[in-house]
This record gives structure tokens, sequence and C-alpha cells, in this order.
């Protein structure tokens, strides 16, 4: 006979943490099964770390609405948890007159989205507060920060615990069925089971279409296509030249290279952009020369020898070169009729944003599909 689990939360990354954490909260029983030993170790520790601002979102989008309340649950909760973090602030700039324009759409966009402490910036100010930066006017966004991610995922998860939550590691997903007693799952690795779940939520990331496609019974029209795009982040030898986030107005061939500031004082740039067909986080190396040119455009300082490789990350996409730019996608019973099913799709940046508003979207999900 399956074992009967209330809530099974599928994927250990930061956005599966958030949610086992939320229903825990919520007194739900939950098991968080993980297909790898440890917590986190694909996109939650491949990113920037950064806190987004909710600057670069359609509005009215889950990515608009998630992010800007994230970044406020996200705030409060680093500080009452002592989790390090720290408000680095963010210039976005503009290299030359053409991109000034875009300066301005961005802050419309920002305003829309309620993020409304945009300051312009003039070629001078900017020249005051990141003198290595070339740029002809920028804007400075003072509610974006930079998170220690490990340390966050360390606290969702003692949250989840500490509510009766329990995590199993080595543990992939590898089939099920929707069945009238709920949704059954076979679970593989070192101590295989099958478990009937009254809910389940599809937090599995890069892998989250797979799985979906694994259990029969999630109709296959509801479930998007699978994209990946690699990034390669370079990082900078010594202490880095610059205070803040430093992000130029996205070239199309550019792809939007940029600068974090990590909270040891150190940088990196990237990621750039490049679609693969596998999920492979192997450094290629023959983007150096590109990263040189890219980040000269704006630090025109940057020696030779100076970029070192550092590591990429894969974004989840839903949308493939015709479609650049999609939302997150997670569905509900009324989205693929399914119930006590949750599925996430697509969450790219800024999940690690969202992550805590991820989690309340969920809980309210699933108490629908009750
Ligand atoms: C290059 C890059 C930079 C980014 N920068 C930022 C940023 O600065 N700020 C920001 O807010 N966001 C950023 N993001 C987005 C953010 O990192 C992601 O949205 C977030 O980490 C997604 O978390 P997740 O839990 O959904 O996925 P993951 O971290 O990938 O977790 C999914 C988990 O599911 C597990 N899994 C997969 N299949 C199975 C299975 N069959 N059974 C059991 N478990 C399974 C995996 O092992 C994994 O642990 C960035 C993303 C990328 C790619």
């Amino acid at each position: 006979m399956p074992e009967k689990i209330d809530c099974a939360v599928i994927g250990a990354g930061v956005v599966g943490l958030a949610i086992a954490r939320e229903l825990a909260l919520a007194g739900r029983e939950v098991v968080l099964i993980e297909a790898e030993d440890a917590i986190g170790t694909h996109t939650s520790s491949r990113n920037s770390e950064v806190i987004h601002a909710g600057i670069f979102y359609v509005p009215g989008s889950l990515k608009a609405r998630l992010c800007v309340e994230g970044k406020q649950l996200m705030y409060r909760y680093c500080a009452e948890r002592g989790i390090t973090h720290k408000r680095i602030t963010k210039v976005i700039v503009a290299t030359g007159e053409a991109q000034v324009a875009e300066l301005g759409k961005y802050k419309q966009q920002a305003e829309a989205n309620g993020v409304n402490d945009l300051q312009m910036l003039t070629r001078e100010e900017l020249r005051r507060i990141e003198p290595e930066v070339a740029a002809v006017a920028g804007f400075l966004s003072p509610s974006t920060g930079v998170v220690d991610s490990h340390a966050l995922m360390l606290a969702y998860l003692g949250d989840a615990e500490n509510h009766g939550a329990s995590l199993v590691l080595s543990s992939p997903v590898q089939s099920g069925r929707v069945t009238g007693d709920g949704i059954l799952l076979n679970v593989g690795g070192t101590e295989p089971m099958t478990v009937v779940c009254n809910t389940v939520v599809n937090a599995a990331g890069l892998c989250a279409q797979d799985v979906s496609r694994q259990v029969e019974g999630i109709p296959a029209a509801t479930i998007p296509p699978t994209f990946y795009a690699i990034g390669h982040y370079y990082t900078l030898t010594g202490k880095s030249p610059f205070s803040r986030h430093v992000y130029p107005i996205a070239r199309q061939d550019w792809h939007g290279v940029h600068v974090t500031v990590d909270l040891g004082g150190r940088c990196k740039f990237g990621p750039d952009f490049e679609w693969i067909d596998r999920i492979d986080y192997r450094f290629d190396e023959s983007r150096e020369a590109l990263f040189y040119e890219t980040v000269r455009h704006y630090y025109p300082g940057l020696k030779d020898g100076a970029l070192q490789p550092g590591y990429t990350g894969i974004r989840p996409k839903i949308g493939g070169p015709s479609k650049l730019v999609t939302d997150f996608l997670i569905q509900g019973e009324h989205d693929h009729g399914v119930k006590g099913l949750v599925a996430l799709y697509g969450i790219e940046s800024p999940g690690l944003t969202s992550s805590l508003a991820i989690g309340k979207a969920v809980a309210s999900l699933v108490g629908e599909s009750q």
C-alpha cells in the first residue's frame, strides 16, 4: 500500500523551500522531495543573488507583482532572521544618447509596477557615485539589494522543519498518476517509495515540465514547452571598482551583461545569454573575448587578464527564441483540472526575489483546491 501524505513539494530550490515553509506555517503536513543530495544545488545556487526592485517586468505580470511584493517580504524576513543582505542599490545606465529615452521608459514601467523611488542621474552625478562607469545618464534604484541565498534557503528549511515539514534528499520523482484518491508519485533513489498525496506542488525548476509529463493525468496541453538558456559569469580579480550593481541598458548583441557586487565587496560580470538544448553547466571559455568587448562599453578601465571564468546558471525558459519575454506560469486546478496540483514553470529571474511571495501565492492556490 502506498503511504498517504498530505502535501508533497517536488524540488528543494529556493522556490520549493519557500512554498514548503508557507504550507508548513499554515499547518499542512509537508514532505519536500529533492532529487539531489543537498538543497538548492541547481538554479538557486547559480544566480546573481540580487534582490530585484521590480523595474524590468511587464506591468500587471506575475513577475512584476511577485517581485515587488517578494522584495518587501525578503527585506523584512532577512532583517528579522539575521540573514546577511544589503541594500547595495543599482545604477541603470545609458552608454549612448540613443539609449537615454529608454531610461525614461524603464522609469515609467517601474512606476506602473509600484517602484516609485528611482532617481534620475546626470552624467556628472553618475561619475560622482560610480567614477569607473562610462555613461551619459542613468538612474539609481535604491531598493535593489543582494542576499546570501544559501543562508536564505537554510532559513526557509529551518522554518519549514520547525513546523513539522520533512525533507527527503536523493529522491527523484520518476513517475506518477492522478487517481480518485489523490496524486500518486513514484519516487526513486536509494530508498524508493510510492506515496499518494492530497496536494502536490511541482517546483522542479528546470525539470518541472519533465516531472509533469511523467505524471499520468496531467493534460499534456497545459504543460508548456521547455527551453534552456545558459548564462556565464566572469569574476573580476581584486576588490570591486564599483560600489553598487551596474546594469547597462540591454542592447540586443550585449544581452545585458551587467555587474553585480557581492556581499564580500567583489564583483562579477554576467550572465550572458545562449540557448542550449540540455542541462549542462560546463563553462564555455570562448565567451571571454565577447565579455571584454561588452563590458568595456561601460567599463573602459577593464584591464586585459582581469577576468576569470566564474560559473554558469541555466534559465528555465518556457518561450524560445521567438518569444523571449514570458511570465512566471503558476497553474492551479482551474488551469489544468487536476485537484490538488499546483505546477510552476518558467520560474527564472526574479524567482529568488519573489520566493516568499510565490510561497504565499501557491499556498492560496492550494487552499482553493481542497
Ligand atoms: C543566471 C541566472 C541568474 C539569476 N539571477 C537572479 C537574481 O539575481 N535575482 C533573482 O531574484 N533571481 C535570479 N535568478 C532566478 C532564480 O535563481 C530562480 O528563479 C530560482 O533559483 C528558481 O528556484 P527553483 O526552486 O524554482 O529552481 P531550482 O533551484 O532549480 O530548484 C529545483 C529543484 O528541483 C529538483 N528536482 C528536479 N527534478 C526533480 C525530480 N524529478 N524530483 C525531485 N526533485 C527534482 C532539483 O534538483 C532542484 O533542486 C537567476 C537565474 C539564473 C539562471
